[in-house]
């Protein structure tokens, strides 16, 4: 997996989505100073390998146009020896002409979420919420930046994935959907996530809604998931072994596995002050626990046959449900196995026509239901 380092410079967030895991609103902010530790530590770690950074959160527009300049700058400029490129994962309220010409500079893609119609959405993320992306959205494109947005499913709307379906294609918007998680942070941790069955079920609608609308939509999930399977290895991070690839610095320069733990003191594999070898982070409590993850899924998923493009899905998944102990791998099993066995079931009625024999000696079991044309396609696109 290509070297990942997210930079989170506040958990804070001024939006309170009701599902939500990962902010504070007391967090600190991360300082210019903190960022020319990031280059100085990446000077040694790691040297010469490509790098892509993601401004994450908390909400990462909260630090100002001012530390992107100057991040922006020193990251560019400190790390020119290798390819780097960057990402941002916002929800655009707090966009602006002047941080989004930074942002255009550097050619930053943009990720941003919005689960559907006004009305839903702002159940589930609060009061105002859609308005206020949209302003920012608005302000995002005059400025040449690309944005996509990630569409959270929650026990609630996945009642209304055809309304949802119907809002990002109406919208010319491409769908990337996120399955709403349960946390280690609360204490009710399952309350709005998705049960993985129907999250499987999910799947498998988006993706005979995507096969329909092929020429109108991009649906990620799909494309990936498809990409896993064709290339026989995972394509985003749930689907590959993380751990050692990607790291997470919180405000204070703190490196965790991922930002999905930046917070919990538990999780801190090291600071980028200390300048930490890969042996000093992964020789970390918490890297020892990511590493025992990857054991774990050796065995435990050994004999399933969608192992090396699965690799158990997210350790942050497996652990959230158990209080950060490893008792499973990531609960998603269920729908991954679901929508995996579905792809392959149709790839095979494509290629050959579901005659039940060349298939089940390629992929071990017969398709499930009637192909409709075009997986092959998703399988041989771009992305
Ligand atoms: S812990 Fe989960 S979300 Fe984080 S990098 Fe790993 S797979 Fe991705
Ligand atoms: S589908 Fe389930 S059993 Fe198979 S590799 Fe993924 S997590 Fe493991």
């Amino acid at each position: 997996m290509p070297f990942h380092v997210m930079l989170i410079p506040t958990l804070g967030c001024p939006s309170k989505c009701s599902y939500c895991w990962s902010s504070d609103p007391d967090s600190p902010k991360m300082s210019v100073d903190t960022i020319k530790e990031v280059v100085a530590w990446l000077k040694e770690f790691r040297p010469g390998e490509a790098v892509t950074f993601t401004f994450h959160g908390g909400e990462p527009l909260l630090a100002g146009a001012d530390f992107y300049k100057k991040s922006l700058a020193l990251l560019s400029k400190g790390l020119k020896d290798r390819k780097i490129a960057f990402a941002m994962q916002t929800n655009l309220w707090l966009m602006t002409p002047e941080i989004a010409k930074v942002l255009a500079k550097y050619n930053i893609p943009i990720g941003s979420s919005l689960d559907g119609p006004k009305k839903l959405n702002d159940k589930q993320r609060s009061e105002g919420y859609y308005d206020r992306t949209m302003r920012g959205y608005q302000i995002a494109k005059e400025n040449g930046l690309d944005v996509k947005f990630i569409c959270t499913f929650t026990s609630y709307s996945v009642k209304k994935k055809e309304e949802i379906f119907d809002y990002f294609l109406k919208n010319d918007l491409t769908l990337k959907l996120h399955p709403a998680l349960p946390s280690l942070r609360s204490n009710k941790p399952g309350e709005w996530a998705l049960d993985p069955e129907e999250y499987g079920e999910l799947l498998v609608y988006l993706l005979d809604k995507y096969l329909e609308n092929m020429d109108k939509i991009d649906v990620m999930n799909i494309d990936h998931l498809c990409k896993c399977i064709f290339t026989g290895h995972g394509t985003v991070c749930t689907y590959v072994d993380c751990m050692g690839d990607t790291f997470a610095i919180g405000p204070d320069g703190s490196i965790y596995p991922c930002y999905r733990y930046v917070g919990m003191p538990n999780y801190v594999m090291g600071n980028v002050y200390d300048h930490p070898t890969m042996d000093d982070l992964m020789g970390s409590k918490a890297g020892i626990l990511m590493l025992r993850y990857k054991k774990y899924v050796d065995k435990h998923c050994k004999d399933c046959a969608h192992i090396s493009y699965c690799r158990g899905g997210c350790p942050y998944n497996a652990m959230a449900p158990y209080d950060g102990k490893i008792k499973g791998v990531d609960p998603h099993c269920v729908a991954y196995k679901r929508i995996f066995d579905e792809i392959i079931g149709r790839m095979n009625t494509d290629m050959f026509g579901g005659s039940g024999g060349l298939e089940s000696a390629t992929f071990g079991f017969p398709p499930e239901r009637s192909s409709k044309q075009g997986i092959m396609a998703i399988m041989l696109k771009e992305i």
